[in-house]
């Protein structure tokens, strides 16, 4: 099924991320947990797939195992910027093989030391030019894109972001998720600002919950998200208790949710880092506005 048809509905629906493992000796492990999240029947589920192309083989036997066992629609996702171009048409043909239809189209980040380098020779310089190749590949893939409510961290200034945004969904992104972020006032700024420049198609928040207080210092290094002072007081509060820690994040993204669909957002995006229990416990918070 494809992500595009999903986000018709007008109903709250949950997604959640996985990835895959680094080693073989943790492909069970990891199957079982991806295993567990999808007996929750989410709308749908994502797989990352590693920057260096490490992982890439895992990202497709997870995909392929929640599709085709569980019905979940899954959601492969694919970098371009580490990679030669043949490399990236034999994933291409790989995931059109493995009956997968929806692909997450991204630029990845640019390997350490090579910030600086001259990238003019370099296959893919962008997440487009990889929806490009994929839209010519076969015009029937359902594409997502990653956007940054905060802007990404080598763009000058949002505007200059969102002209780049414009560019990649005319090129064929159907759907955006979003970067992490604490504070929902961003999203809705973000959502103005979009709708303003002409993007139309749907934006899909993305959630992390935090459950543990090094987790915050992490995401934070990763991804450059503005932690609001009323996050940083309950890490303060509780960031020495796992377990209180865990039941504070997991009821600050429930929180996040719940106003996000209140304020009109239908499809949210837990990044749920491969934990069955965090996973479960959102979707059982919010089981009367769920339905389920
Ligand atoms: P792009 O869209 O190419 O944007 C990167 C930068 O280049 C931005 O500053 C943008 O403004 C600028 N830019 C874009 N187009 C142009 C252009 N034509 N000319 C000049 N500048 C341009 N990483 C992984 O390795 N694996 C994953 O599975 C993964 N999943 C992700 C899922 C989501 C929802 C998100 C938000 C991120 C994910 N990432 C993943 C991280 C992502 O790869 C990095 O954030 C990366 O640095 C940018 O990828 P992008 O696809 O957004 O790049």
């Amino acid at each position: 099924m494809k992500i595009s048809e999903l986000l018709k509905s007008n109903k709250l629906m949950l997604s959640f991320e996985v990835f895959p493992p680094k080693t073989e000796t943790a492909f069970e492990s990891v199957k079982n947990a991806t295993e567990e999240i999808a007996k929750l029947l989410p709308s749908f589920m994502s797989v990352t797939y590693g920057a260096g192309g490490g992982t890439s083989r895992y990202t497709l036997d997870i995909a392929k195992n929640i599709k085709e066992r569980y019905g979940v629609p899954s959601i492969a996702h694919l970098t371009c910027v580490s990679s030669t171009r043949e490399t990236v048409r034999e994933k291409i043909c790989e995931i059109k093989a493995a009956g997968i239809q929806n692909i997450m189209a991204l630029r990845g980040d640019i390997p350490t030391g090579l910030e600086n380098a001259d990238r003019s020779g370099w296959d893919y310089k962008h997440a487009i030019d990889l929806i490009r190749e994929l839209k010519e590949t076969d015009p029937d893939f359902c594409i997502g894109g990653a956007c940054y409510p905060e802007i990404h961290p080598e763009s000058l200034n949002q505007k200059e972001d969102i002209l780049y945004l414009k560019e990649k969904v005319d090129a064929g992104c159907e759907f955006l998720t979003t970067q992490m972020f604490f504070d929902n006032n961003l999203l809705y700024n973000f959502l103005y600002k979009i709708r303003e420049a002409g993007i139309t198609v749907p934006i899909i928040p993305g959630i992390m919950p935090i459950t543990n207080a090094n987790q915050v210092e992490r995401a934070v290094k990763l991804s450059g998200s503005f932690v609001p002072q009323r996050f940083k007081s309950l890490v303060d509060k509780f960031g020495s208790d796992p377990y209180a820690m865990k039941q504070a994040g997991i009821a600050y993204a429930t929180d996040q949710i719940i106003d996000l669909y209140a304020n009109g957002i239908t499809n949210v995006h837990v990044y749920s880092m491969n934990k069955p229990d965090v996973a479960m416990k959102i979707q059982s918070n919010l089981s009367d506005i769920l339905g389920k």
